[in-house]
């Protein structure tokens, strides 16, 4: 992705981020050559306890429709409003469960948190512009 497509793309997340109200976050844009991404276009890193989140590209990114784009974006943006929901699970739930029954208990959070994610990403992307 050369500089001028990366900054437009910066723009348009930093406007679905403010669509999503998400306008106190700061969201920081990676485009990453070597993370193994297991299938997914792009991955958000929100910081815990903060307003800010890292969202990764994959290489591929400009190969997607411009629809499966705005899509991930939104998916991962909403997965910003959820972050505080995770770090009470991830840094609270631990404290008073044995590794096992957290391993469980977690996997199976993160997988409702992803089809509550994707749902909302379903339902509101269609409503915001798509990317140039
Ligand atoms: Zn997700």
């Amino acid at each position: 992705m050369n500089k001028s497509d990366f900054n437009r793309f910066c723009s348009y997340v930093r406007q679905i981020a403010d669509l999503l109200h998400l306008k106190d976050w700061r969201i920081r844009i990676e485009v990453d050559e070597a993370e193994d991404f297991d299938g997914f276009m792009a991955v958000v890193h929100p910081i815990e306890g903060r307003k800010r989140a890292r969202l990764i590209l994959c290489k591929e990114w400009l190969e997607l429709s411009p629809e499966d784009q705005r899509h991930s974006i939104v998916h991962e943006l909403v997965h910003c409003h959820l972050a505080g929901a995770g770090d009470i699970v991830r840094l609270d739930l631990l404290k008073n469960m044995s590794q096992s029954s957290y391993d469980i208990f977690y996997g199976g959070f993160k997988r409702q948190i992803e089809y509550a994610v994707d749902g909302l990403a379903d339902a509101v992307a269609p409503l915001l512009p798509l990317p140039r």
